[in-house]
């Protein structure tokens, strides 16, 4: 049995209770929508959801065929597709008034395509509904489907995004099914369908990983032409989940913002409390300033 580590002050954070956010909580129960924002208890939802900046949409159901060891999402076989999700989710981006959205979702193996029809759906009827908000997607792998990759791909959203969560080593034991070369490669395959989309990715730490795994980690994303990169302490949402082996100290994920830099990446968010769609809509600033 491990022993738990304290967790350091500047991972404490405030719960949310405001009137605004209770208003969106019900938005979402009315649409019958999921957000990774609550599923994760996201420590940002305070500012993302307040500032109307950016929220992350969980889509094609609540229930993951996958069961990654650091994910609060729930396993099992899912429901049925539902084809008016998409309708809704660009109805509340609308009511929110967000700048950027981010729309990801629970890993559909059970589907041919793994759900990237109602996927590519989505995007479209966001940017029907909201022409002035940008788009991010964060899918899972589609387990190396490429076929659904185009199909995806053919919304044309503002970035793709596809974490490889950490580094190689660890891939096995912390993610699953997923494989680290295959979201390399769907990365770079994105690259090559669409050049001018920008790509990112995201790690945590605290895992177990080295340093010097995570500069090879930063290194093997370059080498797939992946432009932005969003590093985050590994939180474990209950005990049954993977023990946090280490809290980094801000000042080395400061450091690591560098290095990331100096690197090559056009931008890089790195701080204990950053997910992957951490002030993103600043990235796709960024990115189209390039
Ligand atoms: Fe939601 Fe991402 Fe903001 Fe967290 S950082 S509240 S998951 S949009
Ligand atoms: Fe969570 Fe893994 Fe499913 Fe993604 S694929 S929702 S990380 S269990």
């Amino acid at each position: 049995q491990q022993e738990y580590l304290r967790k350091p002050d500047w991972l404490k954070i405030k719960i949310n209770t405001s009137d605004s956010y209770k208003g969106l909580k019900k938005l979402m129960r009315d649409k019958r929508l999921n957000t990774v924002c609550e599923e994760a208890r996201c420590p940002n939802l305070h500012e993302c959801w307040s500032e109307r900046q950016t929220a992350t949409f969980m889509i094609l159901g609540d229930t993951c065929t996958r069961g990654c060891r650091f994910c609060a999402v729930k396993t099992g076989l899912p429901n049925e597709l539902d084809w008016g999700e998409p309708e809704r989710v660009a109805d509340s981006v609308k009511i929110m008034g967000l700048k950027h959205v981010v729309i990801t979702a629970v890993a559909r193996d059970d589907l041919k395509d793994g759900g990237a029809a109602v996927f590519a759906e989505t995007v479209r009827q966001v940017r029907k509904k909201n022409p002035g908000t940008t788009i991010e997607i964060l899918p899972s792998d589609m387990k190396g489907d490429y076929e659904s990759l185009h199909t995806l791909m053919s919304s044309e959203p503002d970035i793709f995004n596809h974490n490889i969560e950490t580094v190689r080593r660890l891939t096995k034991r912390v993610r699953a099914i997923a494989k680290y070369d295959r979201s390399l490669e769907l990365l770079q395959r994105v690259k090559n369908i669409a050049p001018n989309t920008p790509t990112k990715s995201s790690m945590m730490v605290g895992l177990g990983e080295t340093k010097e795994e995570i500069l090879e980690a930063m290194d093997d994303l370059l080498a797939h032409d992946v432009d932005i990169l969003t590093i985050g302490q590994y939180l474990q949402p209950t005990k049954k989940h993977l023990n946090v082996e280490r809290y980094y100290h801000p000042d080395e994920f400061k450091e690591l913002e560098q290095i990331a830099l100096e690197k090559g990446f056009t931008h890089c968010k790195s701080g204990p409390l950053v997910r992957s769609s951490y002030h993103a809509d600043e990235q796709v600033t960024a990115a189209a300033a390039q």
